[in-house]
Formats: C-alpha cells, sequence, structure tokens
C-alpha cells in the first residue's frame, strides 16, 4: 500500500519538495508498512511559505466575507465529493477504522467550513454613540496565522483551524504532526481546486524544530496549537516572545461522573464512546468515570460485557469498530499504563492484552475498577483505550475528586436530576462538558480547556473572536478642543 504525495510541502498553490530536509517516513499503523517518505521543511520551505502567505493575505482580507465565504463552500462541497477517498486517506494515516473516518474525520473538517463560510459574513462591528462624536468598531484579520496539529484528528484539525482562520481573512501556514502528514496537504490541493488564491493555505512538514521556526517568524501574527501541555507551554512561551496571539488545545484528564439515577445503559455507552472511539486517543476523553456506590456493580457488568465485543482488527474492514495505537511508542506507553495499574492495584475487568492477534499496535478496549485517585492512570494522560472507574459516595465529594487535576478540558454528568445535573457543571473546572452525552463536538459548539488544558476556543462563534483582532475608529465630528 502506497500513499505518496506528488511532494512533501504545499506553498504558494504547488507541491514543493527540497530533499535537504531530514525524511519522514508515514508509517500505516495497521501493519507497520512505510507508506510514504516525506521530507522536513528546510528554512527556505519554511520562508517561502511564510512569504507567500503574508503577499496573499492582503488581498484576501480586502474581499467581501461572502467571496471568501463563497470558495470555503465550495471546499466543504468537494471533500464531501472525495469522502470515500478521502476516508481511506485518513485511515492510512492514523489507523483509525474506516467507520470512523467516513463519519467523523473529514465530515466534521467540512462542517466546520460551511459553519464559518456562513458566519464570516454576519460579522459586523459595533456603533458607539458619544453624543457629537462617535466610535465604530471594525472586527479585522489578524494576518499570517500558524497551525499545528496533533496526529489523532490530523484532517479534522487542519479544518478546524484554517476554516476560521480564512473565513476571517487570515492566511495560515499549516504543520502537520510529524506522524501523520498526508491529509493536510489534501486540504490544501482541495482549497486550490474550490478557487483559494495561492499562498493562503500552505502545508509545511516537519517535526518540533520546524514548528519552533515558525512560531517564532516576525512574519506571524497568531499560533494555533493541538497537542500535549508539555509542547503547549513551549509553544506559548515562544509565541509570548513575539507577544502573538494563541490558542492551545491541550491534553486532558477528563471526569465522566454517573449519579446512581442515571441511565445504565446510556452511561456505559457514553463511558465506552468516551474511552475507545480512535482506541482512546482522544484529547477530551472521560477518562476517569466516577461511578456512585449504588450503580456501580450494575455498572461494570454491563461496561464489561459490552467492552469485550468491541471488534478489533484491520481498519479497513468494514465490521473493523478498533484499529490499532498510532504507533509502536505509543504502544509502549499505553502498554507500560496498563502493567502498572495492575501492579498498582487496579481491578482488570475489560481487556488488558494485544488483541486477537496478539501483534501489531493493537491494544485491546480495557476497563480497571477499583482505581483511587492516587493511582498513576487516576492522573496522568493515557492517551489510549484505557478507562478507569472510581467509585464515589456524595455529590460534593465527586465534585472536588473531579476537580483534583491540572487539566481542564472536558467533563460529563449523567443523572435524571435535572437541578443537580446543572449545579454539578458549574462547579467542574472545564471548558467542554456534557450533561447525559460525552464526546459530542459540534462545530457550532465553542471548544476547548480550562487550566492547564489550554487557552482560547475552537469552533463557534468564539472562534471568530480568535482569529480576529477589533478595530476602534473614533470619528470627530466637531471642532478640535485643544487646550494648548
Ligand atoms: P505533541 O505535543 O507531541 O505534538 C503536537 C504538535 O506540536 C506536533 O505537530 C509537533 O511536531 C509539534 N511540536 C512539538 N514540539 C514543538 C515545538 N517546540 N514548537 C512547535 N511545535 C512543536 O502532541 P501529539 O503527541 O501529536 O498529540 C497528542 C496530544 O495532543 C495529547 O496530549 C492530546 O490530548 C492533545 N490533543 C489535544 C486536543 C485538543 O483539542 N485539546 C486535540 C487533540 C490532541
Amino acid at each position: 500500500m502506497k500513499a505518496q504525495p506528488a511532494a512533501s510541502h504545499f506553498v504558494d498553490g504547488a507541491y514543493v519538495e527540497d530533499k535537504a530536509g531530514a525524511a519522514i517516513e508515514v508509517v500505516y499503523p495497521a501493519t507497520g508498512e512505510v507508506i510514504a517518505v516525506l521530507h522536513e521543511a528546510t528554512p527556505a520551505v519554511v520562508d517561502a511559505a511564510l512569504a507567500s502567505a503574508a503577499r496573499a493575505q492582503k488581498d484576501w482580507a480586502a474581499l467581501r466575507p461572502v467571496e471568501r465565504a463563497r470558495i470555503l463552500s465550495r471546499a466543504a462541497a468537494l471533500i464531501r465529493e472525495k469522502g470515500e477517498e478521502l476516508a481511506r486517506l485518513e485511515t492510512l494515516d492514523t489507523g483509525k477504522p474506516l467507520q470512523e473516518t467516513r463519519v467523523a474525520d473529514w465530515p466534521s473538517g467540512a462542517d466546520a467550513l460551511e459553519y464559518f463560510a456562513g458566519l464570516a459574513p454576519t460579522v459586523t462591528g459595533e456603533t458607539i454613540p458619544l453624543g457629537r462624536d462617535m466610535v465604530y468598531t471594525i472586527r479585522e484579520a489578524l494576518g499570517v496565522c500558524v497551525g499545528i496539529g496533533a496526529w489523532n484528528y490530523p484532517s479534522q484539525i487542519a479544518c478546524w483551524k484554517s476554516a476560521p482562520a480564512l473565513a476571517m481573512g487570515n492566511a495560515m501556514v499549516f504543520k502537520p504532526s510529524e506522524v501523520t502528514p498526508l491529509g493536510a496537504l489534501k486540504l490544501a490541493e482541495i482549497y486550490i481546486e474550490a478557487g483559494l488564491p495561492a499562498g493562503l493555505f500552505n502545508v509545511v512538514q516537519g517535526r518540533g524544530a520546524v514548528g519552533g521556526a515558525l512560531v517564532t517568524d516576525p512574519r506571524v501574527a497568531k499560533v494555533s496549537l493541538t497537542g500535549s501541555v508539555p509542547t503547549g507551554r513551549k509553544v506559548y512561551a515562544a509565541a509570548a516572545e513575539g507577544v502573538r496571539h494563541v490558542t492551545m488545545e491541550l491534553g486532558g484528564k477528563s471526569p465522566l461522573i454517573v449519579f446512581d439515577d442515571a441511565s445504565v445503559e446510556d452511561a456505559v455507552g457514553a463511558a465506552m464512546l468516551g474511552n475507545f472511539y480512535s482506541a482512546g486517543q482522544v484529547c477530551s476523553n472521560g477518562t476517569r468515570v466516577f461511578v456512585q456506590k449504588g450503580i456501580k456493580a450494575r455498572f461494570l457488568d454491563r461496561l464489561a460485557e459490552r467492552s469485550a465485543r468491541i471488534v478489533l482488527g484491520d481498519p479497513m474492514e468494514e465490521a473493523t469498530q478498533m484499529g490499532p495505537l498510532i504507533s509502536a511508542a505509543q504502544l509502549e506507553k499505553v502498554t507500560g499504563y496498563i502493567a502498572r495499574a495492575k501492579a498498582e492495584g487496579a481491578r482488570l475487568i475489560a481487556g488488558g492484552g494485544r488483541g486477537p492477534a496478539n501483534d501489531g499496535w493493537f491494544v485491546e478496549p480495557t476497563v480497571f475498577a477499583d482505581v483511587t485517585d492516587a493511582m498513576e492512570i487516576a492522573r496522568e494522560e493515557v492517551f489510549g483505550p484505557v478507562m478507569a472507574v472510581l467509585d464515589f459516595e456524595t455529590e460534593e465529594e465527586a465534585v472536588a475528586r473531579a476537580n483534583a487535576t491540572e487539566f481542564g478540558l472536558a467533563a460529563g454528568v449523567f443523572t435524571q436530576d435535572i437541578a443537580r445535573a446543572h449545579r454539578v457543571i458549574a462547579q467542574l473546572e472545564a471548558g467542554t462538558c456534557w450533561i447525559n452525552a460525552y464526546n459530542l463536538t459540534p462545530v457550532e459548539a465553542p471548544f476547548g480547556g480550562a487550566k492547564r488544558s489550554g487557552v482560547g476556543r475552537e469552533n463557534g462563534h468564539a472562534a471568530i473572536e480568535h482569529y480576529s483582532q477589533v478595530k476602534s475608529v473614533y470619528l470627530g465630528l466637531g471642532p478640535v478642543d485643544a487646550p494648548y
């Protein structure tokens, strides 16, 4: 199986190669096969990408918002037309099953293009009366924005960042994760096919150093990163040096609190979706499932039964529900967490092994019960299909323990008591919350984290604010009253 693109980078409307950059082998996680070899961007490629973005951005920002919107809408339609081809490429890049990549990855990217195409022309300013004089405001583009992606949702991330950026009149230089570099190149092709002028969406490949070169370039006005907290700290600090705007979408260790009165089937289904989708490699996963004692036995029984039925295997097979982890390194990390959870006394009630074939980078959907707050799997982001179930007695206790983490990306509550649902959600320190649902992230809703999980928001009206700035214009309508 090969998925070699025409070249490594996409700059100023065309594929660009520079083999002087270090090689990046793209591996299909289901087989370990090298499906493409790309090269890291050299300083010359980075410079060309930023220069063409800066050149193209001014004319783009000067267009009417409906004209920009028309192009984004066309790109969304092309993504939907090419749905099957793009889903297969995403599966090769990530190892996620077609069951997911057909409905979640690119389709949610297309949603973002459609949504921001619709929203951009509605963005207006204020007029502020001051008696004789007045102030009016204009929401302007920032300029050249840099997007840096994680490997778990490579194409969705490229769309979620570029759609609001472009809709508001910015240009974007995007660096995908070196682990999953293929989808963003396709997006660049699609934008050009849809009529986007050259230079407005450039893709450069590379590891952290290439990201670092982008973040510190004086031509860059904004940096949006999706990645881990340690990377976020570095990128935020580097961006601060140039007083750049930032959006940081970082990691999590999110709580899902299930009260005694919840529907067991719904809560179990949500806990599984919130731990096993994309083989658990989702930032907002509810990896600490707090279950009230009265419902615990029934919850664990159903969870163990349903988890054992998840179909692992070839991601290209229609029936497969869970693919491998992204890499050998991730497999080692996740199996290490499983081994240490057992050693710390967590009770394994499902999975724990490497799957039927016992080879490849697969890990079974794994559930630990009787987890305590102090255990490593209750504190650290595993980023694999490993659920920790903890028990609690009172609402106050659940809230306090749910909040006892440096992360604050997401949180969920299952209960039939509507007052309790809102009361608990109001106290949870998280940017993205669900009541009687989990991990649904429609583009209409702002998405992002509190505490160490990030700053800024993607999606929703909120994203518009993070890809624009307000110009305030004072209009003097009478003589200038100078005291000199
Ligand atoms: P990572 O932090 O290792 O890398 C993220 C990106 O940053 C990559 O493109 C990488 O090349 C780049 N990078 C690394 N060092 C850099 C530097 N010094 N300067 C500039 N760029 C640099 O993360 P990952 O392993 O690709 O992804 C997994 C992590 O991402 C998890 O922690 C997960 O929770 C998080 N994540 C968060 C969200 C969200 O929306 N909050 C979504 C998906 C993933």
